[in-house]
């Protein structure tokens, strides 16, 4: 079920939101970076791996949202990290008891609910600020660590093997989703994590979204513009002309996504009386 972008390091999509989850080999075992969403798919994977005598040695999750901090019993008890602020995010969103249900409810779709297995959910530790890669026996994996999309979020460099792991970020099929909850100027912060990636995606070869196709050389970039057109028209409250929200969007929640950004930061923007 593991398909390889990159010398040791191969992905498996899920049927839900074309998810990403990545493995990357290490000197005794694999690094699993945001493992999946459907029980079913993550069981074969840790099958998989099984198999490949390749047992996880490490994981990771890019942000604190409930796709991403998933787990699988069969995957084994490997540490399991994200950044300081994410594991923080998750560990307050989990500390109530009454959180499972509703992330149950409210998040997952009713078409795979019952097959997102919740019980290991958000079990991640952080590692402290400023850790510059991932702890692990096997190729540097650089954290870049950004405020966009969610608390915490990182993306992930493998420099040797050309690939960028880049969490919800650099799709091509669902646009540039604000944390409009916490953040103070939240397209501001998802604008400087573009200028981070960028500043980091020289050399990269490989792009690998949270959700979405794989990109070959030339698409982070690619995506970085797409996605900063997307951030300025959301700004300057122009209509966008961006695939994602158009008739052809892939998924058809993502133009109702856009409409509320739209209406919270028009909101946003009158309760702090900034003109605009
Ligand atoms: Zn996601």
């Amino acid at each position: 079920m593991l398909t390889q972008v990159a010398e040791g390091v191969l992905v498996h999509q899920s049927e839900f939101c074309q998810s990403n989850a990545v493995v990357v080999h290490g000197g005794a075992g694999v690094l699993l970076i945001d493992p999946g969403v459907l029980g079913s798919e993550m069981a074969s994977l840790a099958d998989d791996l099984r198999e490949l005598g390749q047992p996880v040695v490490a994981g990771f999750s890019t942000h604190p949202h409930w796709d991403h901090l998933l787990w699988h019993a069969q995957l084994g008890a490997a540490p399991r990290y994200g950044t300081a602020r994410c594991a923080a995010t998750a560990g307050n969103q989990l500390s109530d008891p009454r959180a499972k249900a509703r992330i149950a409810e409210q998040f997952i779709p009713p078409d795979i609910a019952g097959r997102v297995p919740l019980d290991l959910l958000g079990l991640i530790t952080g590692l402290p600020a400023e850790t510059a890669q991932i702890p692990w026996d096997g190729p540097a994996v650089r954290i870049i660590e950004h405020q966009a999309h969610a608390p915490g979020h990182a993306a992930l460099l493998i420099e040797e093997r050309g690939v960028l792991v880049a969490g919800d970020m650099l799709s091509d099929v669902l646009i540039p989703m604000l944390d409009l909850n916490g953040a103070a100027d939240p397209i501001e912060d998802y604008l400087a994590a573009l200028r981070l990636l960028e500043g980091a995606a020289g050399d990269v070869e490989v792009l690998v979204p949270g959700h979405g196709s794989i990109g070959g050389a030339g698409q982070a970039r690619a995506r970085i513009e797409q996605d900063r057109a997307y951030l300025h028209g959301l700004r300057d409250a122009h209509v966008s002309s961006d695939p994602r929200v158009g008739p052809s969007a892939a998924y058809d929640w993502v133009p109702g996504v856009h409409a509320r950004q739209l209406q919270r930061l028009a909101a946003r923007s009158e309760g702090d009386g900034t003109p605009g």
